[in-house]
This record gives structure tokens, C-alpha cells and sequence, in this order.
């Protein structure tokens, strides 16, 4: 039976790997960090119901010593580096505590490696935000980087060593550079799961308007579930390489409100500019949508478009689900889950 060594494991993509990795009769190790809340129950993992099968493990990626111990004792055959600081807007407020954890984090699990269990593959999570404000239109494996936040920043060094560690000791590591992938799993502060979540408490009176930001900000987005059977490619790949997976459209803000609205019964128009927009609901006549500058990044990345032409002949992967899919299921859920006063993650 091999192992698997998930970090991030409470978060939507840890869920969704340790499920697929499950299904493929792997042992499921979950790095989790110790909250007030009981370590076993992870709401993410409940809601696969797998929560009983896997094991969990107390994990602290600031924690040199911790990580040794863990990597030490399992000694996983693959270890995924999913746990980071992930939100971008947060890296501004926290900047040390993200370069800490999404950098330097990176570099203790791979001493750990080196020096423990140099057997073990190593899957980062390295991200599209590295293109950041990239002046080539789409962005693949060749593309020069232009982070824009400092969370950017420091993918980018966990990016860079993981390479290093690869080309310097023969470290089997490798980074998926994964452009937005989003489910309903999503943190409810990422853009798509607030539209969602907010649209869906509109809808049935538990919420006035939605406060949004940019809403002419371009991403690349896919569906998490997809993307995780990527991460298990490019680990298994037979040639240790870094790759993109992305789903080769690109979509405003805008256009996921609108779809998203629509999915929930609404018609929505705009009126105003910049920071007086407004949505409204052509149905009823209500404003739903109010943009508030104050969800503005320090620096913006305007347009993320991904090519991932290359996982897809090399690899042989494919997404499955596409963006209208996305936005319908997305919707769905957290019309549900609040209709039913059960939102949990
Ligand atoms: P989530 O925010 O849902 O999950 C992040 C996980 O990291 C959580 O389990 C969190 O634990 C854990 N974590 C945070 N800090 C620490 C720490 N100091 N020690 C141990 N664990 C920690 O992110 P996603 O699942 O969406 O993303 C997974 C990875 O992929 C992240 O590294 C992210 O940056 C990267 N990525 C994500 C993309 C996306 O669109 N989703 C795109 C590209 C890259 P807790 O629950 O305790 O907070
Ligand atoms: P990111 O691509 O990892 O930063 O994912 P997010 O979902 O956090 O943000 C995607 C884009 O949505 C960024 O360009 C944000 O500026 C934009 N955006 C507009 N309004 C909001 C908002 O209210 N919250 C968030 N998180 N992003 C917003």
C-alpha cells in the first residue's frame, strides 16, 4: 500500500486529494494544525465522509523540528505540500507569517526530506499568481515571472528552491504552478465562493447586497476536483518536471456574478462606474451588488490565462468540468446549504 503525505490537509484541496488518493487504495496521512477545535473533526473531510480514513497528524509548517519528526517517521512515498497562508488579499496584512510559511515553509519540509526519507517524491503547490502582472497572454511553463503580492512572492521562492533541491541533491520534487481552481469546498473569502454564498443569501432574504472589489479582474478558473488528479500526475510524472494546469479560458468578476445570478434566478444589470458601481437584480429592481473600494488590492493582477498544453500531452490530463459547470454547481451548493441554515466550511 503506498503512503501519502497530505500538508493542508483541512483545507479544499487537501480534501479533495486525500479523497481521490482514497479511492486510489493509498494510506492517507493529513497534516492538520492544531486548532481549539477537536484535530479529528475536519468539516471538509466529513462532508466526503472520509474523515474516519484518514490519519491525522499534528503538523505546524513553521515547526522545523515537528516536520522533521513527521517526515522521520512515515517517511511517506509521496508527500503534498498543499498547507500555505493561501489568500492573497491576507498577504498584505501578514506578510512575514506567508513568507514564513509559504517560503521558508517549503525549505524546512525539503531538509527534512533531504535529510530523513530522500526516498519520498514531493508535490508543491505553486501557483499562477507567480505570473502575477505578466506581459504574455496565455502563460505557460516558459513564461517569465511578475509577482505582485508578497503571498505571490513567496510561492515564488518555494517554487524556485523546490527546483533547486530537484537540481542540487536529486530531490524528487516537483511544482504544479495550478491557475484558480475553486468548488464548493472554497474558502469563503475567495471571490467566486463570496458571490456564490452572498448571491445565495440574497436570493432568500438573509442578506441585503454584496460588497465586491475589482470587478474587472480576469482569472483563470477551474474546478478543484479536476485539479487534483493533476497534482497526482505530475508527481507520478515518469520524468520530474514542473508543470501548469489551467483551464485555457479567462473570466471577469463580472461575468461569475452574472452567471452566478443567473443560476439563482436573477437577472443581473449594472449601473454606475469604478467605485459606484452598483448590480442590480432586473427582476425586482433591487441592488444586490455594491463595489466597496475597500476590497481593492495594494496591486492588482488584472488578467491570469493559463496554457496547459503541455500536462495535457505529456500527462494526459484533461478537466472535465467547465466554467458555466463551475459556476452551476458552486451556486447550487451554498443555495442549499443556506436554504437549509447548514452552511459548514
Ligand atoms: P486552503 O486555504 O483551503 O487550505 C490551506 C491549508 O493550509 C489549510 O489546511 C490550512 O490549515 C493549512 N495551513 C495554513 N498555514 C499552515 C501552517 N502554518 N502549518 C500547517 N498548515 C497550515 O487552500 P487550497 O486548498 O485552496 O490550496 C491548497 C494549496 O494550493 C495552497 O498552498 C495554495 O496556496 C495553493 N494554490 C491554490 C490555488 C487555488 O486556486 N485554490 C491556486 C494555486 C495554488 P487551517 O485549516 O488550519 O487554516
Ligand atoms: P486570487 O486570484 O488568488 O487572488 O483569488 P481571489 O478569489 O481572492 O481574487 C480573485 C480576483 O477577484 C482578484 O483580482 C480580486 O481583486 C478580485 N476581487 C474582486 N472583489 C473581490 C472580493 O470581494 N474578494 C476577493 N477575494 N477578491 C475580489
Amino acid at each position: 500500500m503506498k503512503s501519502a503525505l497530505i500538508t493542508g490537509i483541512s483545507g479544499q484541496d487537501g480534501a479533495y486529494l486525500a479523497k481521490l488518493l482514497l479511492g486510489r487504495g493509498y494510506r492517507v496521512l493529513g497534516a492538520a494544525r492544531r486548532t481549539s477545535i477537536q484535530a479529528s473533526f475536519i468539516p471538509r473531510l466529513r462532508h466526503f465522509s472520509i474523515d474516519d480514513q484518514v490519519e491525522i497528524v499534528d503538523f505546524e509548517l513553521s515547526e522545523l523540528a515537528n516536520i522533521v519528526r513527521i517526515v522521520q517517521k512515515y517517511q511517506p512515498q509521496e508527500i503534498y505540500n498543499l498547507a500555505a497562508q493561501s489568500f492573497v488579499g491576507a498577504s498584505w496584512e501578514q506578510p512575514i507569517t506567508t513568507s514564513d510559511v509559504n517560503a521558508i515553509g517549503v525549505l524546512r519540509l525539503l531538509e527534512a526530506i533531504r535529510t530523513f526519507s530522500p526516498e519520498s517524491r514531493l508535490y508543491q503547490a505553486s501557483t499562477s499568481e507567480m505570473f502575477g502582472y505578466a506581459s504574455v497572454h496565455p502563460q505557460n511553463e516558459s513564461t517569465p515571472f511578475y509577482p505582485r503580492s508578497p503571498y505571490g512572492v513567496a510561492k515564488l521562492y518555494g517554487h524556485w528552491i523546490t527546483k533547486n533541491y530537484r537540481e542540487s541533491f536529486g530531490i524528487k520534487c516537483v511544482s504544479g504552478i495550478l491557475f484558480n481552481h475553486e468548488s464548493p469546498l472554497r474558502g469563503q473569502e475567495f471571490v467566486t465562493r463570496k458571490i456564490t454564498l452572498g448571491l445565495s443569501r440574497i436570493v432568500l432574504g438573509q442578506q441585503d447586497v454584496l460588497e465586491l472589489g475589482n470587478l474587472d479582474a480576469k482569472r483563470d478558473w477551474g474546478f478543484a476536483g479536476d485539479y487534483v488528479d493533476g497534482m497526482w500526475r505530475i508527481l507520478n510524472a515518469v520524468k520530474l518536471d514542473d508543470y501548469v494546469l489551467a483551464s485555457g479560458e479567462t473570466h471577469s468578476i463580472r461575468e461569475f456574478a452574472e452567471l452566478a445570478a443567473n443560476c439563482l434566478g436573477m437577472d443581473l444589470g449594472w449601473s454606475g462606474s469604478e467605485s459606484k458601481e452598483i448590480g442590480i437584480d432586473r427582476k425586482t429592481g433591487k441592488t444586490v451588488i455594491r463595489v466597496n473600494p475597500k476590497f481593492y488590492r495594494p496591486a492588482e493582477v488584472p488578467l491570469l490565462l493559463g496554457d496547459s498544453s503541455r500536462a495535457q500531452s505529456e500527462l494526459g490530463w484533461r478537466r472535465e468540468v467547465e466554467f458555466a459547470g463551475l459556476v452551476e454547481m458552486m451556486a447550487r451548493s451554498d443555495y442549499d446549504a443556506c436554504k437549509s441554515g447548514c452552511v459548514r466550511f
